[in-house]
């Protein structure tokens, strides 16, 4: 069974009101580029523009971007609140 399969048997609540996650206004663009290649669950996307996307919904609380990019590139990581975000499942 690969990741893709394994991961998708976890369960999101997304919080649409409140971002968890909230990228700067002018983030630091090379970390912002790391950020595409290290968060495990593929959520910034590089843009044809060279610009990178990025959609909190499907985040696995990791923290990986926290450790990498919470001052550079991110202005606020939290975890979500109350009963929002993933719901891990095994098996
Ligand atoms: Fe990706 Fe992890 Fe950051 Fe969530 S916490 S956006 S899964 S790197």
């Amino acid at each position: 069974v690969n990741v893709d399969v394994k991961l998708g048997v976890n369960k999101f609540n997304v919080d649409e009101a409140h971002p968890h996650i909230v990228i700067k206004g002018q983030p630091d663009s090379a970390v912002l580029e790391l950020l595409t290649r290290a968060c495990p669950a593929g959520l910034y996307k590089k843009q044809e523009d060279g610009s990178v996307r990025f959609d909190y919904a499907g985040c696995l609380e990791c923290g990986t971007c926290r450790i990498l990019g919470l001052d550079s590139a991110l202005e606020s990581w939290e975890y979500p609140r109350g009963t929002f975000g993933i719901e891990y499942r095994y098996g």
